[in-house]
């Protein structure tokens, strides 16, 4: 029995009597005959969930979505129990984009569970533990890159099924994994042939990308102010899109407590931002009267954009957290540590491949060994990868 894979949304009301609300017409359907539903393996059609739902159950369910709680996102070893883990992150994502898929029509099962999936490829210890395994594999002539570990991931690395490796995925949720922040060439990529590269992903997963960006767009300062790095007053003379939304709540609330204002002023920048994003995204499409999944697919640039405004908010502000946050004095110490502990366990592991774990032996023959060690690295949470590198120098120093 074909499943009825689809949530079909009420047909275009009217904005502001202008254009049509709802981008429908272009979303992924999730109709049982979609080539975006087909697996590797067959899977029997479930009544009670869609094709997409089902996805979402294996992601979450899965090894790697229950390491995201162990994983940096900003801040590895500050104490406070309030940072945001790539779990906690994740979640986030998944709100502002099931938000942005719902109200602009489009498939909000395939944009959920690309949210869940969208950072399981990323090493420990956040950009720095990244940065240092793509040296390592550098040397090699190798390079990491998290979308396409997050694919072998789910292709590859989860093993709980008894008919297949992987977690057998719909071919749109691949697509998304593969394509959601950036483009690759068939020239560069020719192993990822299978999704499209000639053609622009689904706004379902060009939206995925910045969901992600104002999710940590705000929550990089609300951490950044608990961990005492960054000050309210400086955020506010240094970012406009801040000090804006800052005025507006302070106004709403006069004589109110500073850091409750800076929390409203967040909460009322991710609206700016989220609100932004479905009217551009909107308009772009409507501008060039798309009407189809084909017409996403077909033109040159992606549609999901920030209106230019808020593209140069966005950019100040990313200058911002990039000079005032993320290389900071503090910072860097925990960026120094985690590159001294990845490049340590790299090299141990190249020059004793017999002290890998038996399940990763059968991966050096057909991966070659610096893949190999990369990739159980990059499996590791932050704890556990700790206690690998102590065990190691207490090896070595016998
Ligand atoms: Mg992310």
């Amino acid at each position: 029995m074909p499943q009825p894979n689809i949530r079909r949304r009420a047909q275009p009301a009217t904005d502001a009597g202008q254009a049509p609300l709802s981008l429908h017409a272009c979303a992924v359907t999730g109709d049982a005959a979609d080539p975006l539903l087909s697996r590797v393996y067959p899977a029997p059609s479930r009544p009670s969930r869609t094709s997409f739902q089902r996805d979402r159950e294996r992601v979450v369910q899965s090894r790697a979505f229950r390491r995201l709680a162990g994983k940096t996102q900003v801040f590895t070893s500050r104490a406070s129990d309030h940072f945001r883990s790539r779990l906690t992150h994740t979640i986030e994502v998944v709100q502002i984009a099931r938000a942005v898929a719902s109200t602009l029509g489009l498939n909000e099962d395939l944009a959920e569970v690309l949210a869940l999936v969208h950072d399981i490829g990323h090493p420990p210890f956040g950009h720095a533990g990244e940065r240092a395994l793509d040296e390592c594999l550098k040397r090699h002539g190798l390079r990491f890159d998290h979308n396409i570990h997050a694919l072998r991931i789910v292709e590859h690395f989860e093993q709980r099924y008894a008919a297949h490796r992987g977690l057998n995925l719909t071919l749109g949720v691949r697509e998304g994994i593969v394509k959601h922040s950036r483009d690759y060439t068939l020239k560069t990529h020719p192993e990822l042939k299978a999704y499209f590269l000639n053609q622009r992903p689904p706004l379902e997963a060009q939206i995925i990308d910045l969901a992600d960006e104002i999710a940590y767009l705000t929550a990089d300062l609300d951490d950044g102010v608990e961990s005492g790095l960054l000050e309210i007053d400086h955020i506010c003379d240094n970012i406009d899109v801040v000090a804006r939304c800052y005025r507006q709540v302070r106004k709403l609330h006069p004589g109110v407590e500073q850091k409750f204002l800076f929390h409203e002023a967040l909460q009322l920048m991710q609206n700016v931002l989220t609100d932004d994003l479905i009217a551009t995204t909107r308009s772009n499409t409507l501008a060039i009267g798309a009407t189809s999944l084909a017409d996403i697919r077909r033109h040159p640039q992606r549609l999901a954009v920030f209106s230019p405004e808020i593209e140069s908010d966005r950019m100040q502000e990313k200058r911002y957290l990039y000079d005032t946050l993320y290389t900071c004095r503090e910072l860097e110490i925990e960026h120094d540590k985690a590159e001294e502990v990845v490049t340590a366990l790299f090299n141990h592991w190249v020059q004793s491949p017999d002290e890998l774990p038996e399940s990763y032996h059968e991966e050096v023959q057909t991966e070659g060994l610096a893949r190999t060690v990369a990739d159980y690295i990059a499996g590791m949470t932050d704890s556990f990868i700790l206690l690998q590198y102590a065990g190691v120098k207490r090896t070595l120093r016998r």
